[in-house]
């Protein structure tokens, strides 16, 4: 079977172009035991994966050049040589961006029957789980209190901004675009949104929040997040998760310095990476899709259309083209 893949042709300075990717027609290999073929069906692209393109120590290695690019994914079995699958099987775990790849069996799971397959990308994926683990275990949102959430109208931001709501805060979102405002506020219940490219970000914070911040999510950092540390609450918790504007910058951004804001509210910042909880996980993705069930939890999608534009679709996360999970169409079931 011909096999297309793509790899990372450069390293990006700035924002990635397409020049920064290759792709390489190749034969299909055949499974070997224990492996599995896999036709890829949905390509999860993610904000992350800018950072695994630069050199240098992180949490994950980071991609070398030639390398073909990974991502979350969903699959269909095609071949099986492990017990644990078989043809036709809807399968999720780390792809290679490849119209098929054989992958060890123990590194996928089945796809829960029920909601879309996409959604195993999503709210019922490594999103999900990050805004679950992140905001509940590391926010600990009570009733009443104020959450702000950065990147709000992102696969992280809008199940947060959910979640918050569930819990019976207040909860102040901020998103680029005002048709992403617009949704978070009619379809989310989220009480107050900002558009940060338009406002000016402190003044419409210190409005929407007028009892202070008790929880702020943070999936952007730079000048939004240095907005909201003077209006930190005593006690208040800030969810470090994501930096997403500084990711295309050379060199880091310094910004106004929090440590002084944390003392006078013996507040707390505290990084994560979701593995650390992968211990969990499971008891993540069961309340998750309980409330998904229950009508409590929502989620959308930006799908683009075509393997061929899995690096423009990357790319566009940098702009905010996506409303909610930006996820690539590469096939349907059983073509
Ligand atoms: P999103 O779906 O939120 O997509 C990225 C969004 O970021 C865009 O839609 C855009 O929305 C916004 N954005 C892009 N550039 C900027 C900028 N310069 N300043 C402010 N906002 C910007 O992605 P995810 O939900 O997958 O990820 C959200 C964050 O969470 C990311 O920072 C990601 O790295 C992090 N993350 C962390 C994990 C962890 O384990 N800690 C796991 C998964 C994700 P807009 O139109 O509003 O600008």
């Amino acid at each position: 079977m011909q096999n297309k893949e793509i790899r990372l042709a450069s390293r990006p300075s700035g924002v990635p172009t397409l020049e920064n990717f290759k792709f390489l027609e190749t034969d299909t290999q055949p499974p070997g035991e224990g492996e599995v073929l896999v036709r890829t069906l949905y390509i999860s692209v993610d904000p992350y994966l800018r950072g695994r393109m630069r050199k240098g120590r992180s949490y994950i290695a980071p991609f070398e050049v030639g390398q073909v690019i990974e991502s979350g994914a969903v699959g269909e079995v095609i071949e099986s040589r492990s017990d644990r699958f078989k043809p036709r099987d809807i399968v999720t775990g780390m792809f290679g961006w490849r119209l098929y790849n054989v992958i060890d069996a123990d590194h996928l799971m089945k796809v829960r029957a029920g909601p879309p397959a996409t959604a195993a990308l999503g709210v019922l994926g490594i999103p999900g789980l990050t805004a679950y683990f992140g905001l509940l275990d590391i926010g600990q949102p009570k009733e009443g209190e104020t959450v702000v959430v950065s990147g709000a109208a992102g696969a992280v931001g809008t199940t947060v901004c959910q979640l918050a709501k569930i819990k019976g805060c207040r909860v102040v979102g901020l998103a680029g675009h005002d048709e992403k405002n617009r949704y978070l506020k009619e379809d989310l219940g989220v009480d107050a949104t900002i558009n940060y490219r338009e406002a000016d970000v402190r003044q419409a914070l210190k409005e929407a929040c007028p009892k202070g911040i008790d929880v702020y999510f943070d999936n952007v950092g730079g000048e939004v997040s240095d907005a909201t540390l003077p209006l930190l609450n005593h006690g208040a918790r800030i969810v470090i998760c994501g930096q997403i504007s500084m990711y295309n910058l050379d060199v880091p951004d310094i910004g106004l310095r929090p440590q002084p804001f944390l003392v006078i509210n013996s507040g707390v910042m505290k990084g994560f990476i979701v593995t650390d909880y992968v211990a969990r996980f499971g008891e993540g993705i069961q309340q998750l899709n309980h409330w998904v069930e229950e009508g409590k939890l929502t989620f959308t999608e930006t799908i683009v259309d075509g393997f061929e534009n899995t690096p423009r679709a990357f790319i566009g996360l940098f702009s905010g083209e996506n409303l909610g999970k930006q996820i690539v169409k590469v096939g349907d079931p059983g073509d």
